[in-house]
């Protein structure tokens, strides 16, 4: 079953599902796996997390032994920690002594009403270097554990811990399924840096979460408007605007914009009006453009941002600013004019280059031809040539297009800048019977059996990349393990990425017909054969290119 892949973007189906195997594996960005990795990818969990998901929906107990692989801390015990320190955070907000600073910026200065301040679980960070720690430790979270969830961060000079936010009003940022995953914190005046902001931890990727989705997504789905910073949101929010999200103080990434296209129709794109906000605006458009997600563009005039503008004109006049929102390709139309007086006929013609381009880009054809009409109409070109010149320009980017996915391909088949098997490409030939052997394994028990009985010689050593060693020993330890060979369970010893590759392996060798154990003697003979040569060609201290000069030299 094919399918458009929800891991990257794409117009052309490339995921695919096979029922036979029950896995996937998509053949334009290598995801792949079960349906355990695929809970993994989608939403953002590790093995143990993803399988009590799966669990979870079919009504299964997990019992919990705490025989889950821990690699560093659980996320669990991360989101605990969090929810821990934004407790402590919003008990000092609340405080009157030690929250005065944080609650005079957000109830004075920022005019926030106390039920948003208290339904956004905003808080205060005191100025003070232990505050959090001390909190935290009698929690029985170590310094190690507060420095990974990035709470606290230890000191050069003194190697002790501190606390990382101090004297910022604290913005929880909590996922879809409600764990407090990160915070922002705000400084109360000018100094720098304005916004400070957890970094990437196991489990938070700044590029895959956006800030108040966990409260807009059941308010979203005619329409998501979304800003730049929190404090817009909030004042969204608090104007009765509960659709509106921001992305952690970065650009828009293609992996939050996808994320956008699972709850929303169109998206109001509601950036600063200043030059950098209509750059990002304008990366913006590209971005949703390839995930097919309408957008629209709203403008504001006399106010920077629209928590400003909410405050001079109130809540009706941004209402109907939303109405008035231009759809993207009046965005950039408006860009292109503005740039050049098109009065001149050469300055027309680079217009209307732009414009056409910019056409070729859409992808449907109907929203081309109301582009063309609109270009045609404004610049008072004929309709014909138009057409002509965009049909041209598709024709040169799919070209393009083609070309840099040929180059890929080959890349790829390469094996060069592998990330998952980077040994691979130092032997095609030895990884080549690697994959088939791996491949074999993983398909039929048979050949299992064959080398755990002995039937068929094969050793760890006989490997040459780490990580086709690493896929042979796991494999044969589930096969002798009590539960039998399930694919699945490799999911927690291998990353969602690697279970794609074994996945992919699996397939290629589904694909042939000839599966049978003279096929895996055979590919197990090619590897030794390759070894021993590479081993050989190693050990001689003159070889290949240097035995060559020498010859020549003689010469
Ligand atoms: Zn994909």
């Amino acid at each position: 079953m094919v399918g458009v892949c929800p891991f990257h973007s794409e117009k052309t189906p490339s995921f695919t599902v096979f029922p036979n195997s029950q896995n996937f594996f998509c053949f334009g960005c290598e995801a792949g796996g079960d349906v355990i990795t695929f809970i993994m990818r989608s939403e953002n969990l590790d093995y143990p997390d993803a399988v009590e998901f799966l669990a979870k929906r079919v009504g299964v107990e997990i019992p919990q032994n705490g025989d889950m692989p821990n690699k560093g801390m659980s996320r669990r015990r991360v989101y605990e920690m969090n929810l821990e320190a934004a407790r402590f955070f919003r008990a000092c907000l609340f405080d009157e002594n030690i929250g005065r600073a944080g609650m005079h910026y957000l109830a004075e200065q920022r005019k926030l009403p106390l039920p948003i301040i208290k339904h956004f679980g905003l808080g205060y960070a005191p100025a003070d270097f232990g505050a959090l720690i001390s909190v935290l430790k009698k929690k029985g979270y170590t310094d190690a554990e507060m420095k990974e969830a990035f709470l606290c961060g230890i000191s050069q000079k003194t190697g002790r811990p501190y606390d990382y936010f101090r004297n910022r009003v604290i913005f929880p940022i909590i996922d879809t399924t409600g764990n407090v995953v990160a915070f922002g914190g705000r400084v109360l005046d000018d100094s720098k840096p304005k916004y400070l902001n957890t970094s990437d931890t196991p489990g938070f990727k700044k590029g895959r979460t956006l800030f108040a989705l966990n409260y807009a997504k059941n308010h979203c789905s005619d329409e998501l408007i979304l800003c730049e910073g929190y404090m817009d949101v909030v004042a969204l929010h608090a104007a009765g605007f509960e659709n509106a999200v921001a992305t952690l103080g970065t650009a828009l990434t293609p992996d939050q914009a996808r994320i956008i296209s699972k709850y929303t129709q169109r998206v109001v794109l509601c950036y600063d009006s200043d030059e950098a906000g209509q750059r990002a605006t304008a990366r913006a458009l590209q971005i949703f453009a390839d995930v097919g997600v309408e957008v629209r563009v709203l403008q504001m005039h006399g106010a920077k941002d629209p928590d400003e503008y909410i405050k001079k004109f109130g809540r009706d006049k941004f209402a109907g600013l939303l109405k008035q929102s231009r759809s993207g390709f009046d965005f950039k139309l408006s860009g292109v004019l503005s740039r050049h007086d098109v009065t001149l006929p050469e300055e027309k013609i680079r217009a209307a280059n732009e414009l056409c381009d910019i056409i070729s880009r859409v992808y449907s054809t109907a929203e081309r031809e109301i582009y063309i009409d609109e270009v045609a109409r404004r610049l008072s070109l004929s309709k014909e040539s138009l057409t002509m010149d965009v049909e041209r320009m598709r024709r040169r980017h799919y070209k393009e297009k083609k070309q840099a996915e040929m180059k890929q391909a080959q890349v790829t088949a390469m094996s060069v800048g592998d990330r998952i098997n980077p040994e691979a490409a130092s032997s095609v030939q030895a990884a080549a019977a690697e994959n088939a052997i791996i491949g074999l394994l993983l398909m039929y028990e048979e050949h299992r059996l064959a080398v755990q009985r002995g039937t068929v010689e094969l050793s760890e050593a006989d490997f040459f990349t780490d990580f086709s060693r690493r896929a042979f020993v796991e494999i044969m330890k589930l096969q002798s393990s009590d539960g039998g060979f399930m694919f699945s369970l490799l999911g927690e010893s291998f990353s969602a990425d690697e279970m794609g590759r074994l996945t992919r392996l699996e397939q290629a060798r589904r694909a042939l017909t000839e599966n049978s154990t003279a096929v895996l003697r055979t590919s197990i003979e090619a590897l030794r054969t390759e070894k021993n040569r590479i081993t050989a060609k190693s050990a001689d201290p003159i070889s290949g290119i240097e035995q060559l000069l020498a010859a020549k030299r003689k010469k």
